[in-house]
């Protein structure tokens, strides 16, 4: 990048390279149809604007290879102007902050996320406001794990509130994908366990479940690691982690699903999982579960837990 602006410190001459100069330049960084993009913009920018980069959200939206998301980071980072960006970082934030369910990838989706992107934009400051809305969803609300327990928004975040963090947001393509890790944690409060109805148009729907933790990847639960999520996640500080289930594996017509099971015995129901249904023991019987979860069940009967 620093060789790239030092060779060519503005657009014209960026222009003026052969093609062959630039990619040269550009090897070894991958994305090639942006160094493409990129000469073709300066060429043009040189040739019909005398080198003036355009000015304007929809001048620069209309540059070759610049979307929607581009041309709001530039127009607020490089003029502030009033354009809310909307990347992952961002959809996860509002998503959750506002509890919200519907998928960040589906054309309803887009549209309701991004009228609120553009809703709650510090129109004031709108290049900072998008530089730290996507830097809080890269480091606080990250995608596993968020660091709720240090979150400056946690007292007014919806999906904290409602127990929700680690189920929003909904993505539809995640839904199809071929191999998944599920952490369930089963949590109990005297003999009452947490179960809910899954809802979503996704494998097992209307089945029930316990907590859902899903991830890309496995995760190396231990109980050192279990109690600092319980804190960080949902403010939990007692807990007997009372197990950590071998990894089980059930394979579907097109998904496989993989995964754990940690049981936790609580002292008390916390606000945020109140939400949820809680079933005596006995009561589980008469809820219908994914063979996933009923495998599981037989054998804690089979250990006697
Ligand atoms: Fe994200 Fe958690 Fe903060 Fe809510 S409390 S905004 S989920 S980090």
């Amino acid at each position: 990048y620093n060789r790239f602006v030092e060779k060519y410190p503005d657009i014209l001459q960026l222009a003026k390279a052969t093609d062959q100069e630039v990619f040269k330049l550009w090897e070894g960084l991958g994305y090639y149809s942006r160094c493409r993009n990129l000469l073709h913009t300066a060429r043009e920018i040189a040739r019909e604007r005398r080198g003036h980069f355009p000015e304007t959200y929809e001048e620069i939206l209309a540059l070759k290879g610049v979307g929607p998301y581009t041309a709001a980071a530039i127009a607020s980072f490089a003029y502030d102007l009033p354009y809310a960006v909307l990347d992952g970082n961002v959809f996860r934030v509002l998503s959750r902050y506002f509890g919200i369910a519907a998928a960040t990838d589906s054309t309803e989706g887009k549209k309701i996320f991004s009228a609120l992107a553009q809703e709650v934009l510090a129109v004031k400051k709108p290049g900072t406001y998008n530089q730290a809305i996507m830097d809080f969803g890269a480091t606080v609300c990250t995608p596993f794990a968020p660091r709720c327990g240090h979150c400056p928004l946690q007292k007014t975040c919806t999906a904290y509130a409602e127990g929700k963090v680690n189920q929003l947001p909904v993505k539809e393509k995640n839904l199809k994908r071929k191999h998944r890790w599920f952490s369930y944690f089963v949590f109990e409060c005297g003999d009452k366990i947490l179960i809910h109805e899954r809802t979503e148009k996704d494998i097992w729907q209307n089945l029930y479940e316990f907590y859902l933790v899903e991830t890309d990847e496995p995760i190396s639960w231990d109980t050192l690691y279990v109690r600092e999520w319980l804190y960080e996640q949902m403010g939990i500080r007692k807990a007997a982690i009372v197990s950590i289930s071998a990894p089980q594996v059930q394979q579907l017509t097109h998904q496989q699903v993989k995964g754990q099971f940690i049981q936790v015995q609580l002292e008390t129901i916390p606000t945020v999982l109140a939400a949820y249904q809680w079933v005596s023991r006995t009561d589980l019987k008469k809820f219908p579960f994914p063979k996933f979860i009923t495998a599981y069940l037989q054998s804690q009967v089979g250990t006697g837990g």
